[in-house]
């Protein structure tokens, strides 16, 4: 069971839905929404409102506190790899794993072991094996 946690969209209190209200009849409030997951901001906003809310008042803070990119970043045909499969291609009815090289056009065939391992392409989509 995982604990409750609020919406982080900084206006959320203010959308007018039934299921924010809280009170009694004669001290009605909204209240910012609680849940045990969302699905927006990564897991930190109710709706795409919040979310879109959220990045208004803090994503530019965001930038300058994580770093902008400040040169073009270049994809070329040493970073430029991906994990695919053909859907039940092979004989056995299996699914034919292979990596592709989409400037090079280049496919080489995997084991399914490689294409589940994370560290077959890196985070920059370089080819470690
Ligand atoms: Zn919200």
């Amino acid at each position: 069971m995982s604990a409750l946690k609020y919406c982080q969209g900084p206006k959320c209190h203010t959308h007018d839905t039934k299921d924010r209200k809280r009170g009694p009849k004669d001290n009605k409030r909204n209240e910012t929404r609680r849940r045990s997951r969302f699905y927006y901001l990564g897991g930190n906003a109710c709706d795409m409102r919040c979310q879109s809310e959220w990045f208004e008042v803090y994503g530019s803070r965001a930038l300058d506190h994580f770093g902008r990119i400040t040169e073009a970043k270049v994809l070329t045909k040493d970073n430029a790899w991906t994990k695919r499969y053909d859907w039940r291609s092979r004989e056995d009815g299996g699914y034919q794993h292979y990596i592709y090289n989409h400037l090079t056009d280049e496919r080489r065939n995997i084991t399914e072991q490689q294409y589940d391992n994370d560290q077959t392409i890196d985070d920059q989509g370089r080819l470690t094996i």
